[in-house]
């Protein structure tokens, strides 16, 4: 198992990831860290900040929170699309720095089938996560409890 803080560099997942990375990363989140500027490539294009929300016709700005930039190999990836590993798109595999058409590839990559089934298992297994965390609190409650009726019963028998 790779150590946690890898985890927080995308490019630095492995191709394959098992059950349990998936939920580890699904816990801690990805991690963008926001940069001034962006290093600019041979047609001197970069990536921006404002890439990290979509402004909608009515002038509203969603943001993209599927989107992740990595500064180490200067590339875009979809978080969940890289998580769940059934895209065959290079925002899902090994990243995107085509930043030329990066508006349009990434309008189109959100809604296509693909993009759709895994941001919403994303969002699902999170749930599931959270969930069975707060039965596991509650368990544990309820097992300090019988702990002390225990304790109890055994101060009444042998004061
Ligand atoms: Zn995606």
């Amino acid at each position: 198992m790779l150590p946690f803080c890898t985890w927080e560099e995308i490019s630095d997942w492995p191709q394959t990831l098992t059950n349990h990375n998936i939920q580890e990363i699904v816990i801690n989140g990805p991690v963008n860290r926001q940069l001034n500027s962006y290093p600019r490539n041979y047609d001197n294009r970069s990536f921006s900040l404002s890439f990290f929300c979509r402004k909608i016709s009515n002038g509203e700005s969603h943001p993209r929170s599927w989107l992740i930039y990595s500064e180490k190999v200067n590339k875009i990836f979809c978080f969940c699309c890289k998580l769940f590993n059934i895209t065959d798109t290079s925002l899902a595999r090994t990243g995107s720095a085509d930043w030329r058409h990066l508006s349009q590839n990434l309008t189109r990559h959100k809604v296509s089938v693909d993009h759709i089934e895994n941001f919403g298992n994303r969002i699902e297994l999170k749930r599931r996560l959270q969930s069975s965390k707060t039965v596991d609190c509650s368990t544990e409650k309820q097992l300090l409890n019988e702990i002390d009726r225990w304790n109890n019963a055994l101060k009444r028998k042998f004061p």
